[in-house]
């Protein structure tokens, strides 16, 4: 079995291209949508509106799938994060003190544990396991890994074969006379670049809005846990930030300088469905 992790951006809607032209040998397409209230509205839109009737077109499974609790009900990740009572961080923040990065567990949660259990509901084993290919390009390659970390999947990379960078994949999208797609990732994805917050700011300010307060609901969590805030910081000193500047987004996003001064260190990490940092 072939699937594809289908993260809704630049490089899965080439591979979807490639598989409309038969270049591309694929079961199905697996969208691992981590919510309607975390994926960025924008890729939510270009998913349904653009690739899912692209696929439909051309006789392509592109499957839509969601992490499901016990009891059959829907869990999202911005829900995960905001539910009242949990001590859930999860998501690449930055932590005061060191600026490193929290551990995660957003991915492995809501995209790479969801598309493995759609494989092995589907049949894989670990004596017949499923490939599972990624949306990773040439300009990224420092983001492939070899093991899956799951003994009925491996991990396959047809764009890295084809030489493909991600200008090439927007020339085959182009060449199919589809729209290119926005980045994929969860609009308060810690791993942003200034940049893109600072285009939320100015043209999404709801959003940005809600990434703040999410941010600082997080922050007042994550000083209740031990974990995170081991030196029991000060209740004026901020524990966790969506930048690597270290200050509450609205400030970060605010200071220009800082702007290029951090700009290019955040990568975009959220294309390939499996958001690897
Ligand atoms: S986009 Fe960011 S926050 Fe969302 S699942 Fe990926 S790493 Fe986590």
């Amino acid at each position: 079995m072939n699937v594809f992790s289908f993260g809704g951006g630049v490089q899965s809607t080439a591979a979807l291209v490639l598989a409309a032209r038969g270049d591309l040998d694929c079961d199905a397409f697996l969208f691992a949508n981590v919510g309607d209230d975390s994926e960025h509205p924008a890729t939510l839109r270009y998913v349904r509106e653009v690739a899912m009737p692209y696929a439909a077109a051309h006789s392509i499974e592109l499957h839509e799938l969601h992490r499901q609790r016990k009891d059959g009900s829907i869990e999202t990740l911005y829900g995960r994060l905001t539910r009242p009572g949990s001590k859930s961080i999860g998501i690449p923040v930055r932590l005061a003190g060191s600026g490193a990065p929290a551990q995660r567990n957003c991915t492995a949660d809501f995209k790479i544990r969801v598309i493995a259990s759609w494989c092995y509901r589907h049949g894989a084993r670990k004596m017949k396991p499923a490939t599972t290919m990624l949306g990773i390009s040439m300009d990224e390659f420092q983001r492939m890994r070899t093991d899956s970390g799951i003994s009925y999947t491996r991990l396959a990379y047809p764009l890295i074969d084809r030489r493909m960078s991600r200008q090439d994949c927007i020339n085959v999208i182009a060449s199919a006379g589809l729209p290119v797609p926005p980045k994929s990732s969860c609009w308060f994805c810690p791993y942003h670049r200034l940049s893109v917050w600072q285009r939320m700011r100015d043209e999404e300010p709801d959003l940005f809005r809600k990434a703040c307060e999410l941010e600082a609901s997080l922050t007042a969590r994550a000083k209740t846990l031990k974990r995170y805030s081991p030196k029991a910081l000060p209740p004026e000193q901020e524990a966790v930030f969506f930048t690597r500047t270290m200050k509450p987004l609205a400030q970060a996003v605010g200071n220009a300088s800082q702007l290029s001064l951090f700009d290019s260190f955040e990568g975009d990490v959220c294309e390939s469905g499996f958001c690897v940092a």
